[in-house]
């Protein structure tokens, strides 16, 4: 019997050569255009709303939504973005909803983005308040 392995030679150039090409791995943060995030470990997410409702924001925390807490405003451009770990955005779901409290130039935001594999960003940009852990 033949070993899968035992691959002839034309095929397996042909399957490299229809590979793509490997991405040069991206900055964790915002795109400028803001239509997608990239977390610390690579994922990339899809803006699927901005303007969420804060209950909504609560409920996705609750399903396990990751959350970023971009007090600035400027994706990870300028300064470090504060990613919650997955046991500090659990947490924030039993927490009352997100506030929004904008003052100066308006900036306080709740959007939503989600990855391939269907894991669910939460972006929280600027004046917000959620629980004791984003004081914004
Ligand atoms: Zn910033």
């Amino acid at each position: 019997m033949r070993s899968r392995n035992q691959q002839p030679f034309s095929e397996v150039v042909a399957q490299v050569a229809a590979a793509p090409a490997r991405r040069r791995r991206q900055r964790a943060g915002r795109s400028v255009d803001g239509a997608t995030w990239i977390d610390p470990a690579g994922t990339v997410y899809a803006l699927v709303a901005t303007d969420v409702e804060p209950a909504r924001v609560s409920v996705l925390a609750g399903l396990g939504a990751a959350v970023v807490y971009d007090a600035c405003g400027c994706g990870g451009v300028e300064c470090k973005l504060d990613w919650l770990t997955e046991r500090e955005s659990l947490a924030l779901a039993a927490e009352p909803p997100p506030r929004l409290h904008p003052t100066k130039d308006g900036l306080a935001r709740l959007a939503e983005y989600r990855a391939d594999g269907g894991q669910v960003l939460i972006d929280v940009t600027g004046e917000v308040s959620w629980g004791s852990r984003i004081q914004g």
